[in-house]
C-alpha cells in the first residue's frame, strides 16, 4: 500500500468531521479542457474517479468528491505511454521516476533494444515489491535472450539452441513481457539473421505480443533495415515497429520520406507496422556500439582489448571508426559527439571529442578524434551523443499518423553526468515545439501519439483513452507553458507546465509538486500466468 498525500487525507478527515457520509466521488476534476487520447477534438468537462478508475465524464458533474481540483481551463488528458524506455536503470534508485512524471508519462515499458531483466519474472516482482511512483511494462529482449544461449559468439544457432531461445521468449510473454525487442544494431542481436528473429517473433506473436526493433542500421543502410523490420511483422505474423526511427548521417538524410512510403506500403497490403520517435536531433548510446565495428566487438571485452592491443587489427577499426566519425554518428565532425557519462573519468562529462583534443593541445582532427575514442573505449568505455539527425527528418517522421512518442531515455541521477535531454524533455517538448511553437502537430493528435496508440500498440484496454471505466491515469497540463527545459548544454532540468498527475487514481504531482505516492502498478502482458502460491 502507498501512503495518499496529506492533502486527500486531510479532505476526507474533514469530510468525515462534516458528517459528509461516503463521497460520490474521490476526486472531481472540473472545469478541463478534456483531450480524450483518442485524436478527437477536446471539449469542456468534468473528470470523475472512483478508486483507481474514472467513473464519469460530463459537462457538468454534480455530486460530492473527497477532493476537487478546478483545473480552470487547463488539458486534462489521459496519463503519456512511453512505449520505449530503458527506466530499469534507475527506478529502483528513484522509484517516483520524476523526470518522467513531470512530462506527463504514467507508464514506462522497459526491455527495449534486444535488452531486458532476464529471467523476466523475478525483475516484474522486484519492482512490484518495489512500488514505483508509475506504471511499468516490458519487453523481452532477444539480445538477452541470445546472449544466454550463444554467448556473444558471431554465429548463427544450432537447432536445439534455437529450440531453447524460443522456449526463453515464451516463458518470458508467459511471465508477463508484452513482446519482442530487437537491437539488431547492437552486439550479439547485430550476429544474428532476420530467419532467427522470424522464428522468435513468431512465438511471441502467437503469445499475443508484439515486436520492435533498434534497427540493424539507421545510417547508410536504413532503407533495407526498415524492410527487414517489415518482414519480421510480416513472416512473424505479429505487429511490428520502427523504434526511434531516425536517420543518422548526412547520406542517410531525407530517407524518410522513403522509409514513410515503405511503412504505408506494408500496411497496404495488411502488415500492422506502426513507428515511435523521440523529437531531437541528437541520438545517445555506447561510443563503442556507435563507432566499432561489430567484428570487434564479438566475444565480449577480452578479445576486444587483444584486437586492440595488435597494431593491424588496430588500424582496421580505427578505419572504421574514423568513417563512422565522417558518415555517420559522427556527423562529420569531432565537435558532434559529447560524452554523456565516463566511469572512468567524470572530467570528460558533458564534453565534445573535439574539446578534449583542444584541451590536450591537438587539433581536432578525424584522424585524432578516432585515437581518442579507441582510447576512451579501452580505458572503460563511455556513453556519449551523436548530433547525426537532420530536423526535416524528424519532422517528417513525426506528423505520421503511424508515429507515436518514445523517450529512448532513462531515469537519471539527478545533476550526474550530462545524459541525452530526451530522458527529462521529451513529452513536453513534442507539446511545447511542435504543437505550439511550429503547429506541425494539433494537441489532440500530439496526445493520441502519447496515449491512445501506444496503449493500443500494447494492446492495453484499460488504459491510453479518458473515457469511464478506463483506469485513472490523468494528467493535467497547460498547453500554454508546458515545455521542456533540459538541454545538451543543462540536461538536468524537469520539464514545466504540467501542474496535476494521476496514476491509478492516486496524485503522484500536485501543484507541480512530487508527492511522494507510489501508485504504481506493474502491468502483465496479454499470456501472463500467475504463478501457482506455494
Ligand atoms: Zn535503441
Amino acid at each position: 500500500m502507498t501512503r495518499p498525500p496529506l492533502a486527500v487525507l486531510v479532505a476526507a478527515a474533514l469530510a468525515f468531521a462534516a458528517g459528509v457520509g461516503a463521497a460520490d466521488y474521490d476526486l472531481l476534476i472540473r472545469n478541463g479542457r478534456v483531450v480524450d487520447g483518442t485524436g478527437a477534438p477536446w471539449r469542456r468537462a468534468d473528470v470523475a474517479v472512483h478508486g483507481d478508475t474514472i467513473v464519469a465524464v460530463a459537462q457538468h458533474l454534480d455530486g460530492t468528491a473527497r477532493r476537487v481540483v478546478d483545473a480552470g481551463g487547463r488539458v486534462v488528458a489521459p496519463g503519456f505511454i512511453d512505449l520505449h524506455s530503458h527506466a530499469r536503470r534507475g527506478i529502483f534508485e528513484v522509484p517516483s521516476a520524476e523526470n518522467y512524471v513531470r512530462q506527463g508519462v504514467t507508464t514506462l515499458v522497459e526491455g527495449p533494444d534486444g535488452s531486458s531483466a532476464l529471467p523476466l519474472g523475478p525483475f516484474l516482482d522486484k519492482l512490484e515489491a518495489l512500488g514505483p511512483g508509475v506504471n511499468f511494462a516490458s519487453l523481452v529482449g532477444h539480445g538477452s535472450i541470445r546472449e544466454a544461449v550463444l554467448g556473444r559468439a558471431n554465429r548463427a544457432p544450432a537447432a536445439a539452441e534455437l529450440a531453447r531461445m524460443q522456449e526463453l521468449v515464451r516463458q518470458a510473454m508467459r511471465e508477463g513481457a508484452f513482446g519482442l525487442s530487437t537491437g539488431l544494431f547492437y552486439v550479439p542481436g547485430s550476429f544474428a539473421r532476420t530467419d532467427e528473429v522470424i522464428a522468435l517473433a513468431r512465438v511471441a506473436g502467437e503469445l499475443g505480443g508484439i515486436h520492435t526493433s533498434h534497427m540493424r542500421d539507421e545510417a547508410g543502410l536504413v532503407l533495407e533495415s526498415v524492410k527487414e523490420t517489415i518482414a519480421i511483422g510480416e513472416e512473424g505474423h505479429l505487429p511490428t515497429q520502427l523504434t526511434h526511427h531516425k536517420m543518422i548521417g548526412r547520406a542517410a538524410w531525407g530517407r524518410s520520406a522513403e522509409s514513410l512510403r515503405l511503412v504505408q506500403e506494408a500496411r497496404e497490403r495488411g502488415v500492422d507496422v506502426t513507428i515511435d520517435q523521440y523529437p531531437y536531433t541528437a541520438s545517445s548510446t555506447a561510443l563503442a556500439a556507435a563507432l566499432l565495428p561489430a567484428w570487434a566487438l564479438e566475444g565480449g571485452a577480452e578479445p576486444l582489448r587483444r584486437r586492440l592491443a595488435d597494431p593491424a587489427e588496430r588500424a582496421r577499426i580505427l578505419e572504421v571508426v574514423k568513417d563512422k566519425i565522417r558518415n555517420e554518428r559522427g556527423g562529420g565532425d569531432p565537435r558532434n559527439i559529447a560524452i554523456a557519462a565516463c566511469g572512468f573519468d567524470r572530467t570528460l562529462e558533458g564534453r565534445t571529442l573535439a574539446d578534449i583534443l583542444q584541451g590536450r593541445g591537438l587539433p581536432p582532427t578525424l584522424e585524432n578524434a578516432g585515437v581518442l575514442a579507441l582510447e576512451i573505449v579501452e580505458r572503460g568505455g563511455a556513453s556519449a551523443i551523436f548530433h547525426a539527425i537532420s530536423e526535416e527528418d524528424v519532422e517528417r517522421i513525426l506528423v505520421s499518423p503511424y508515429t507515436m512518442i518514445a523517450s529512448d531515455g532513462e531515469i537519471p541521477a539527478f545533476g550526474q553526468g550530462a545524459p541525452h535531454p530526451r530522458s527529462y524533455g521529451t513529452f513536453a517538448r513534442v507539446l511545447a515545439v511542435y504543437v505550439r511553437e511550429k503547429k506541425l502537430l494539433t494537441l489532440e493528435e500530439a496526445v493520441r501519439k502519447m496515449t491512445s496508440l501506444p496503449a493500443a500498440r500494447l494492446g492495453l484496454g484499460d488504459r491510453g483513452v479518458l473515457r469511464p471505466g478506463m483506469k485513472a491515469d490523468l494528467v493535467v497540463l497547460d498547453p500554454g507553458t508546458i515545455r521542456d527545459r533540459a538541454t545538451f548544454e543543462k540536461p538536468h532540468q524537469y520539464a514545466e507546465g504540467v501542474s496535476l498527475v494521476i496514476v491509478n487514481g492516486e496524485v503522484v504531482l500536485d501543484a507541480e509538486r512530487m508527492t511522494g505516492a507510489r501508485p504504481g502498478r506493474v502491468l502483465r502482458g496479454p499470456a501472463f500466468v500467475r504463478p501457482k502460491a506455494p
